[in-house]
Parts: structure tokens; C-alpha cells; sequence
């Protein structure tokens, strides 16, 4: 059996629909399991229904409209999602009255996105005569941890999902459609695996059910050498191992979930990129094994909006003392690392969370260090073949040296297939562009 999974982009309407079923169809022989995402922008404009409750305004025009001009056009059968409306308006009013907002509360609301969007394509795949059947992802054994917003899928899902859907893979009765992106805590509260967690569930899935292959269906031509928002003629790559993409995935490129490759990797299992815009094209294959190891780079990713915090000692603690103290703090304040670079007597950090309690971080740090914070950082990483990385330094300097662009921190990965660098953010267009150029747009 593969594993289909559809992003939201390639369920924007009912003529897309009609498209990934003919995706569907096209591979029935190799007993598809799909995986949706909400349709097109649904997670945001649900995210966007709630500022309004919280002011006052209980309205889900936007949200209605979409899904049921889609069944409508599909002509299935929209009971089902009408339920699902009703909830919605009735969680919205209880936001709107108590004018509080949980994350616990938070999961709940974004699971109404992709719970609409399995019952209209399955309710599609019936209509037109290919057996199919929806699943809210706890029903089939999706249990993540008790952590809100971003939950990890525990190990016991694994067997779970094996006995809800193994004897699919010798009796393929039907086509199973899955929510993407949610699944309930030990609490039976609903959880979400955050943004763009849909690519992780099709993962799990794949995982647990030894599947011969997951696809990850999206608007590109699979993984390309940068962004395509900022270099327009991007490159689709053809070949990229587990580890690259669990890195650029990890260090900003948009186009994986960041822990999504993990499952997929432990069990070695092929991973496919590729575009339901296009589907004749390859699109991009992650493999455990790569032949083509020569190549120097694969792939530019950023991430924008980066805080650097440098942490110069005050000489109190000795240098072992002091690393461990610093590290004992983030610890304590629980807020994560990206990127570190350290002398005798300094430590230089970049942080992901957003700021989320960078004040409380800085005041206990200050008891031991002098402590600088600097915000609108961009980390620009390249992810290729670390083993030429003097070839690839020499030839990033050549790009920031004529651009006159200052490196403030650089590290290279252990796992030596990166190299990340920090500049700032209203440098990081035209640098990115530039660097595309040198490496992948001659032919040197
Ligand atoms: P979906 O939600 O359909 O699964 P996403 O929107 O999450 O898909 O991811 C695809 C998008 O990721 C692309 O449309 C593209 O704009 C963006 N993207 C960012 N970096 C890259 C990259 N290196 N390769 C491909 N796409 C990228
Ligand atoms: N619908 C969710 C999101 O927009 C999950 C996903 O698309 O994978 O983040
Ligand atoms: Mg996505």
C-alpha cells in the first residue's frame, strides 16, 4: 500500500477535488490510504474567525460558503458537514461569551478544518462509485502527548494504527481518508501536531503500516533549490536523502513539516514530493541512499525573523561552570535553541520561539553574563555535501563580500549537512537571490 497525502492547496475547491480524485484513481492498484489537509486557506481563516468571536462577531460566512459550495458541486451529501457547522457556531458563541481563548480550546477549533475536508472527499470518492470511508485520525489510533499546539504522535500509535488499517493491505475494501494535522490526547482532548502537521500524519501512517512509498502531494514540482517566493525559477531537485530533508526542513523551508521525515526515516520508507498541478512530473524522491553524493549543494532555506542573544561572561564561573549554568537556563525557562556558536567566554544563540519569554531569559542570565539581545535576524542554511564545505564557504564569502553583507554568527551541523549563517533580515532577499545564483544558476 502508498500513502496519498493531499496539502491544502491541492483541496482549494471542488475542480481541485476533481483533480486529486483522478490523482486517487490513477494509482488505485497500489492501494492508496489519503491523507487531507484542510481546503486551501480554511486553518487561517478558522484562526481568523476567532479574533472576530473574541470581539464579539460570531460569523463562519467564509468558512460555510467554501465547503458547501464544494459539496454542493460535487453533489455529496452535506449533512455530515453541516454537523460540523453547527459545532463550530456553537464553540464560537461559548469563545465569544466567555471572551477566553485556550490552546487547549486553540486545537480544538483549527480540527473543524480538516475534518470538513475528509468527509467532502470521501462523500465524492462514494458518489462517483469508489468505495471510500473518512477517519477522524484518533478513530484510527492517532494518540499524541498531552502538549497543546505541537504535539508529538506517541510510539503506542503505532500498533494502534497497525490493527485499525493493516488488514487493509491483503483485503483493500475501501478507500481510507484521514484527517491530517490532528489527534487526541490521553485525555481525549483533540491536539494538534502544529502548522503544516499534515505532512508528519502521512508519515506516521506510512511508518506504522510499513507502506511502500508516501506522497506528499503540494503546488511545486516537489523540493526546489530555494523558496520560490523569493527565486521565482527555483529548481526542482531530484534526489535528496532523509537527513537532508529532515535539515531543511528543520532550519525553514515551508515545504516539509519539520519533524515530518522522522517516522518515514526509522522505517526507511520513500518519500515523494510532488505536484498535483502537475503530476506527471517526478518531483522530488527522499531516499536513506544517495549516488550522487558529488553534488555541493541541494538546497538554500531561511528562516526570517530570527533573535540572536549573545551571552558574554562575567568571568563568576569558571568556563565549564559557566556553560552548564547557561545551558541550565534555557532549560528552566524551556525555550529551545537553533544555532549556537561559543568562545572561552561567550555563547551566541538564536532562538525560534517567537520571543516567548525572552525577558524572564534575559534577566537570569544577566546574574552571570552581559547579555545582548538582538532582534529581525535571518539564518540563511545550505544543505548539501558538507565534505566540500570549504568549496561551499569560499563560494558563499566570493557572494557576501561583493554584496558587502556582514556574517554575524555562522555554525556548521554535526550531522554535516549544513552550514547556517546569520545576517540581517533586510539583507536576506537579495543575499538569497545572489547566493541561488552562484550555485545553482551557472555552470561551474
Ligand atoms: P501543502 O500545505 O499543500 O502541503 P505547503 O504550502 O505547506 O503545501 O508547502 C508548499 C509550499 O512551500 C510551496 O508552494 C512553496 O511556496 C513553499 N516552499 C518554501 N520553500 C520551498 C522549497 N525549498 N521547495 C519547495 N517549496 C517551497
Ligand atoms: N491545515 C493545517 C495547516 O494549515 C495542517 C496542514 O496543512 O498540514 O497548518
Ligand atoms: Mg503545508
Amino acid at each position: 500500500m502508498i500513502i496519498m497525502k493531499f496539502g491544502g492547496s491541492s483541496l482549494a475547491n471542488a475542480e481541485r477535488i476533481r483533480h486529486v480524485v483522478d490523482i486517487i484513481k490513477m494509482h488505485i492498484d497500489e492501494k492508496p490510504l489519503i491523507v487531507a489537509s484542510a481546503m486551501g486557506d480554511t486553518t487561517d481563516n478558522l484562526l481568523e474567525a476567532v479574533d472576530r468571536a473574541l470581539s464579539g462577531k460570531v460569523c463562519i460566512k467564509e468558512i460555510r460558503k467554501l465547503h458547501l459550495a464544494t459539496a454542493e458541486e460535487l453533489e455529496v451529501n452535506t449533512d455530515a458537514i453541516k454537523e460540523l457547522f453547527d459545532e463550530l457556531k456553537n464553540l464560537l458563541s461559548g469563545i465569544s461569551l466567555i471572551k477566553e481563548f485556550s490552546p487547549r480550546t486553540k486545537d480544538y477549533l483549527v480540527s473543524f478544518g480538516e475534518r470538513l475536508s475528509v468527509r467532502i472527499v470521501a462523500g465524492y470518492l462514494n458518489r462517483i462509485g469508489l468505495e471510500a470511508k473518512f477517519f477522524d485520525a484518533w478513530d484510527i489510533g492517532f494518540t499524541s502527548t498531552a502538549v497543546h499546539n505541537d504535539g508529538e504522535i506517541l510510539d503506542e500509535s503505532f500498533a494502534k494504527i497497525n490493527e485499525s488499517l493493516g488488514h487493509l493491505e491483503n483485503n483493500y475494501a475501501f478507500t481510507p481518508i484521514i484527517t491530517g494535522f490532528i489527534a487526541k490526547n490521553k485525555n481525549g482532548n483533540i491536539t494538534t501536531l502544529g502548522r503544516g502537521g499534515s505532512d508528519l500524519t502521512a508519515s506516521v501512517l506510512g511508518a506504522a503500516l510499513h507502506a511502500k512509498e508516501i506522497q506528499v502531494w503540494k503546488d511545486v514540482d516537489g523540493i526546489l533549490t530555494t523558496d520560490p517566493r523569493i527565486v521565482k525559477h527555483a529548481q526542482p531537485v531530484k534526489n535528496i536523502s532523509f537527513e537532508e530533508a529532515t535539515e531543511l526542513a528543520y532550519f525553514g523551508a515551508k515545504v516539509l513539516h519539520p519533524r515530518s521525515i522522522v517516522p518515514a526515516m526509522s522505517r526507511k520508507i520513500p518519500v515523494r514530493v510532488k505536484n498535483s498541478y502537475n503530476p506527471t512530473h517526478p518531483g522530488t524522491l527522499i531516499l536513506s541512499r544517495l549516488d550522487d553524493k558529488d553534488e555541493m549543494l541541494r538546497v538554500l532555506t531561511f528562516k526570517k525573523n530570527v533573535t540572536v542573544v549573545d551571552i558574554v561572561s562575567t568571568r563568576m564561573l569558571g568556563q565549564y561552570g559557566f556553560l552548564a549554568k547557561v545551558f541550565q537556563i534555557f532549560d528552566e525557562q524551556k525555550i529551545s535553541v537553533d544555532m549556537l556558536a561559543t568562545s572561552e567566554v561567550s555563547i551566541s544563540v538564536t532562538l525560534d520561539n517567537k520571543g516567548n519569554g525572552i525577558e524572564g531569559l534575559k534577566s537570569e542570565l544577566e546574574k552571570i553574563a552581559n547579555v545582548n539581545i538582538k532582534t529581525g535576524k535571518t539564518m540563511i542554511t545550505m544543505v548539501g555535501n558538507v565534505k566540500r564545505s570549504s568549496e561551499i564557504l569560499e563560494r558563499t564569502f566570493d557572494v557576501l563580500n561583493a554584496g558587502n553583507i556582514n556574517v554575524q554568527m555562522i555554525s556548521q551541523g554535526a550531522s554535516k549537512v549544513n552550514i547556517s549563517f546569520i545576517i540581517d533580515d533586510d539583507e536576506a532577499d537579495p543575499c538569497i537571490r545572489e547566493l541561488h545564483k552562484a550555485f545553482f544558476e551557472n555552470d561551474r
